[in-house]
Formats: structure tokens, C-alpha cells, sequence
């Protein structure tokens, strides 16, 4: 087992690629601590995973509030005693649902400001109170879930693509400040996975998707569970500050 009596916590754990690294984790002997927003999303995942004789515990917080990501993180402690990984997963694809895709001329305050809070303000959040344990214990691993949005940028999406370049620059920054303490932060960069989040892409947008990927699909959330599980474990000690970009070759 890579992980056996890792303590890990997964912003948005409830769904789709959260869903997936907590299961693999838990496959591999890690506790999961399941956060989402919603309680019966968290409750599923956990349910699922001490189904297959995996432990794992709800922590239902919005991950946007730096005083809900704190009393999360006491209340994680309190339960666990320690953190080993963070995985900031948490994400939203769009802000509201008539709001799928948005020319930047028409995006009002409000919108950009809940998509730059529920992913980089969030990943700051739980990335600075899960130093305070990380560094004092001088280990931990942190991997921030980044896009190809964040690093080719994609049309109508000015919002959601700063969000996710600002979480890359954010890795590579803390991931130099904190690895003389012996906590790693790296960073993955998905490209089209199937999930949730992507299943509103019409037919037509997603041919188009998909002729332009060289594997010929969408990736399934195993396949981001996989990098996941390299960057939580032994195996990935001198990666440092770096993007993995499973996405197909959408982007070489
Ligand atoms: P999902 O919608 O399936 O899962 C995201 C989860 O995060 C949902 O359960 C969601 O709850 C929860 N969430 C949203 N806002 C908050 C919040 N403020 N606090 C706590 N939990 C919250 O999406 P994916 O699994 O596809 O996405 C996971 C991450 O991967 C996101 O950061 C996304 O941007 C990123 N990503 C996804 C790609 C893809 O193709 N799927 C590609 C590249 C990156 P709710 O259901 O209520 O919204």
C-alpha cells in the first residue's frame, strides 16, 4: 500500500474527481477526510469508501470562507491529529447554470468574484492552514488541481482560466517557499474529463473536443486519480513546483 495510515483531507471530495482520488487513496490505506458543500455529497463518497473497508469522515464546509475552512481544519485535527496530504480539489465550472459560457465584456463583478474565491481563494485557504501543521511536523504533500484552462487559456472562460493560472503560479511559488521544511506542492493540470462538471458539454462541443485530442476521448477521472496518487506517495520525493498535465495531448 503507497498511502497505509496517510491522513488526507479533499476539498470537494463529494464528486467526480474528487470522489475518485478519495477511493484510490483509500484503496492504497490513507484516511479521507471528504469535504464538499454539500453534506449528502460528502456523506455518498464516505459511505462508499468504508464500504470497501476504507475509513473516511465528512468535513462539510465551504471552502470559499476562510472562517469555514478554518473551523474545518480544527475540526480535522481534532478528529485526526495530523495532515499528511491536501488535495485542493474544490471547483465550479460555472457560476450560475444559465451562465455556461460568458463573454468577458458581460461577466458581472459577482460572477468573477465567486469563481476566483471557490478556486484560488480556497486553495489558499486550506493550503495556508494545512502549512501550519505541514511545517511544524516538517512532511506533507499538497496538490492543487490546476487545468489546461490555466495553461493555454480557453475562449469565454476568462474567469475560470485566471482562477486556474493563478493556482499554478500559486504551486510553484509556495512549492519553493516550503520544500526546505520537507512539504512538496505540486500541481495537476487535467484536460477534459468526464464528471459532473463537463456533462452540460453539448454533443456538438464535445465531437469538436475530442477531434482535437490525439487519445481520441475524454479522460475518466481515473486517470487524474493515478497522477494523484504519484504525487501524494513516496515515489514522486523530487517532484517540487511541478504541473502534470494528463489531458490526452489536448495540449503537447
Ligand atoms: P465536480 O463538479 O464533479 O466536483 C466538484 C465538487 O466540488 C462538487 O462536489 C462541488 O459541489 C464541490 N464544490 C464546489 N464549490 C465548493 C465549495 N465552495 N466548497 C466545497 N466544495 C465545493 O467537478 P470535477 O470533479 O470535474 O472538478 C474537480 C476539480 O477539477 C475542479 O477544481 C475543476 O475545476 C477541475 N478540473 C476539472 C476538469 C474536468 O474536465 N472535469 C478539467 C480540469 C480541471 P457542488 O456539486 O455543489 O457544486
Amino acid at each position: 500500500m503507497k498511502l497505509r495510515d496517510k491522513v488526507v483531507l479533499i476539498t470537494g471530495g463529494g464528486s467526480g474527481l474528487g470522489r475518485e482520488m478519495g477511493l484510490t487513496f483509500a484503496r492504497e490505506g490513507a484516511k479521507i477526510g471528504v469535504n464538499d458543500i454539500r453534506p449528502e455529497s460528502a456523506q455518498n463518497v464516505v459511505t462508499e469508501i468504508e464500504r470497501v473497508g476504507g475509513s473516511a469522515r465528512t468535513f462539510v464546509a465551504d471552502v470559499s470562507s476562510s472562517t469555514a475552512v478554518k473551523k474545518m481544519f480544527s475540526d480535522f485535527l481534532a478528529a485526526w491529529g495530523t495532515i499528511d496530504v491536501l488535495v485542493n480539489n474544490a471547483g465550479i465550472g460555472r457560476t450560475r447554470d444559465t451562465a455556461e459560457f460568458s463573454q468577458t465584456w458581460e461577466v458581472p463583478d459577482e460572477d468573477w468574484h465567486k469563481m476566483l474565491a471557490t478556486h484560488l481563494d480556497s486553495t489558499f485557504f486550506c493550503t495556508r492552514e494545512a502549512l501550519k501543521a505541514m511545517v511544524s511536523k516538517r512532511s506533507g504533500r499538497i496538490i492543487n488541481i490546476g487545468s489546461i484552462a490555466g495553461t493555454t487559456g480557453l475562449p469565454f472562460a476568462a474567469a475560470y482560466c485566471a482562477a486556474k493560472g493563478g493556482i499554478i503560479s500559486f504551486t510553484k511559488s509556495v512549492a519553493r517557499e516550503v520544500v526546505m521544511h520537507n512539504v512538496l506542492v505540486n500541481c495537476i493540470a487535467p484536460g477534459f474529463i468526464e464528471t459532473p462538471m463537463t456533462a452540460p458539454i453539448d454533443e456538438a462541443m464535445r465531437e469538436q473536443i475530442i477531434a482535437v485530442t490525439p487519445a481520441g476521448r475524454f479522460g475518466e477521472p481515473a486517470d487524474i486519480a493515478a497522477a494523484a496518487l504519484y504525487l501524494a506517495c513516496d515515489d514522486s520525493k523530487f517532484m517540487v513546483g511541478q504541473i502534470i498535465s494528463p489531458n490526452g495531448g489536448y495540449v503537447i
